[in-house]
């Protein structure tokens, strides 16, 4: 016996505290474990390069072995090890961190990087799992003797000499009970396939004591197939993921390759890819693919994997990186993340903040220089990362400034303006009375047809601009440019255009303008209609029907934030614009029979209702059947 103790910690007993509230997840304690062995053999890596060692470095492994039948599972490496005075030190005094502690002293040195020591409490977290922990250790330094040490998960553990051939640490957890999930070979798959796909060292995982058929086909005396210890050799990881490759040295398709290794269920291939590659002042890899965004946003969201040299972290990266940029997909590696801690405390981070508006940065450039490059590639794609561009647009302003170049507003003849190209193009044409710049759009060119057409004739371009953040995003463009003003095409203020080329004025009399009004006020709902008579244009349609374009907007916001309130709650409300210059408007004005006349007016209502999309039901059918008598 070497030694016998207990396990310098403040209190009495810190191991139900582990259990119970150190990580939720217990699965990690793999992590954690595989995690150290790793490290172990990187310790290798570094010593051997600055002559410490003299030792083949060629064949460093992490094992992970289960053994069903004894209920334990192994994890094995043959790595640095340690000697009895390191374990004492390392194990036993636990609130040391002995990978602090090496990376203090060869900082300088090597790649310290490849020392996984973010991870606190690592090696305890095996007692989440395990009843009794057993580490059997022998150092690669000369001369060294094995160490066997061993813990019941109370705070008393015992130390002594042991016999081990190789060297390198073993770590045999024997399973508790309540935790016996864990014996399954599929769940351990599941968990080493979720966090230790990409370690820089092979992991192989196997199963002990599993008996199979003699592949031979050996037979005993009795002529039964003989059984044999099942060997398996399964590595389970990919030590060269693609980010961590030089891009120099990747063309497209391995970045595709990759997208489907990372995604194996994912259908569709990613739109394009960013690399990114930090050394300073912080260090960051990672590539970033955009998805072919659909216009739901929620679904999309945490599929950005988080990793710390090469270890799995969590794919929940939210308050790690702008919102926006969650809706992408891929890896970011990053040691200068602080892992185990809360997320509040992550957005404090001043690492955290730097890389986040790095990676803004890196994402906006990508855009800019595709746009620039190549914009008709550019447009090609651009139905796809519209919605991920103005949901950046509206909550990053720095991603706003660089997007506002290189958005694209895509019009009803398909042509693609950026904002300053558009407004260049309908500055002369489309001025209110106020001096205001008009952008026309759509929400739904088919719904909205006859009002997009209207709105063509007269020679005003319309822009498509539908989806969910349209009306944030429109707001966001008129609070930023004093000049410009949205409309959709059946909004109230498209009768308020200045028209040069047709100063209308009224063919009817102020008296007949009160009485066409009266007329139509007595067929409709007064709630939901505000009548006025105006003066359009002859070939413009008899009865036009807009809706406010702020109450509306205001309405769509809500409804996008979920929020009943004072908007969500008004009354459908509408405008209804009859024109006095319209052949029928005068027909229905003079006609005597008032049976005749109320059928008209009837008739060019439900007309300006129908291309409004508001004409259904009993109403529609009323119509229909209307209309064929009046053809009769
Ligand atoms: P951390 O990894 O954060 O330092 P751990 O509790 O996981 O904390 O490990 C404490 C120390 O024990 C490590 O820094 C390392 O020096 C040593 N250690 C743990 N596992 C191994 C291993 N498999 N081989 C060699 N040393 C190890």
């Amino acid at each position: 016996m070497i030694k016998k103790g207990n396990i310098n910690v403040q209190t009495e007993n810190i191991f139900p505290i582990i259990k119970q509230f150190l990580y939720s997840d217990h699965e990690i304690f793999l992590r954690e474990l595989v995690s150290n062995a790793v490290d172990a053999t990187q310790k290798m890596k570094t010593l051997t390069s600055i002559g410490e060692l003299k030792t083949d470095i060629s064949k460093l492994r992490v094992e992970v072995i289960l053994n069903k039948e004894e209920k334990t599972i192994t994890i094995r490496d043959n790595g640095i090890g340690m000697t009895d005075k390191e374990l004492d030190k390392y194990i036993n005094q636990i609130a040391f961190s002995g990978a602090e502690e090496f990376v203090n002293k060869y900082k300088d040195k090597d790649d310290k990087n490849s020392i996984i020591g973010h991870f606190g409490l690592g090696f305890y977290s095996a007692f989440m799992v395990a009843s009794n922990v057993e580490i059997l250790t022998k150092s690669q330094k000369p001369n060294s003797k094995a160490v066997k040490w061993v813990c019941d998960g109370s705070p008393e553990f015992s130390m002594q000499e042991a016999k081990k051939k190789t060297k390198g640490t073993d770590i045999i957890l024997h399973i508790a009970e309540d935790s016996e999930e864990f014996l399954e070979e599929s769940r351990l798959s599941q968990i080493l396939n979720k966090y230790c796909k990409f370690l820089p060292v092979e992991i192989k995982f196997g199963t002990k004591n599993e008996k199979i058929d003699d592949p031979k086909g050996k037979k005993d005396k009795e002529g039964n197939i003989v059984k044999i210890d099942k060997v398996s050799d399964n590595i389970i990881n990919n030590t060269k993921p693609t980010w961590t490759k030089r891009p120099s040295n990747l063309k497209e398709n391995h970045y595709k390759e990759f997208y489907r290794e990372l995604y194996p269920a994912e259908f569709n291939d990613p739109l394009f890819h960013i690399h990114l590659n930090v050394d300073f002042p912080f260090n960051l890899t990672g590539i970033l693919y955009f998805p072919r965004l659909k216009n739901n946003l929620e679904v999309q969201k945490n599929k950005i994997n988080l990793y710390s040299n090469q270890v799995f972290i969590t794919d929940n990266v939210e308050n790690i990186v702008p919102e926006f940029l969650t809706l992408l997909h891929g890896v970011i590696d990053s040691p200068d993340i602080p892992l185990n801690v809360s997320r509040s405390y992550l957005q404090a981070d001043s690492n955290v903040k730097k890389i986040s508006s790095h990676i803004t940065k890196k994402v906006a450039d990508k855009l800019s220089s595709m746009f620039k490059k190549d914009r008709e590639d550019f447009q090609k794609k651009w139905d796809d990362v519209r919605v991920f561009i103005e949901y950046g647009m509206l909550t990053e302003d720095k991603f706003f400034d660089k997007a506002k170049d290189f958005a694209l507003y895509k019009s009803t003849a398909s042509k693609y303006y950026t904002f300053d190209e558009f407004l260049n193009n309908v500055k002369e044409k489309q001025k209110n009375k106020d001096g205001k710049t008009i952008f026309l759009y759509t929400s739904e060119a088919i719904e909205q047809h006859s009002y997009v057409k209207a709105a063509n004739d007269k020679g005003y371009e319309v822009l498509e601009l539908g989806g969910p953040l349209v009306s944030h995003l429109i707001s966001k463009l008129e609070s930023n440019n004093s000049d410009v003003q949205f409309s959709r095409v059946d909004a109230d203020i498209i009768d308020k255009l200045i028209d040069k080329d047709e100063a209308d004025v009224s063919k009817l009399s102020e008296k007949e303008e009160k009485k066409l009004k009266e007329m139509i006020e007595k067929e409709v709902e007064k709630e939901k209609f505000t009548v006025q008579v105006q003066n359009m244009s002859s070939d413009d349609v008899p009865v036009l029907i807009t809706q406010s374009e702020f109450m509306r907007r205001m309405k769509e916001q809500q409804q996008l934030s979920g929020g009943m309130n004072m908007f969500g709650n008004m009354p459908e409300s509408y405008n209804l614009s009859v024109n006095s210059n319209h052949p029928l408007i005068g027909k229905i004005l003079s006609e005597k029979s008032k049976k005749t006349r109320s059928k008209l007016i009837k008739q060019v209502l439900d007309l300006a209702l129908l291309s409004q999309g508001m004409l259904k039901g009993e109403d529609l059918t009323g119509f229909i059947s209307r209309s064929v008598s009046l053809i009769k």
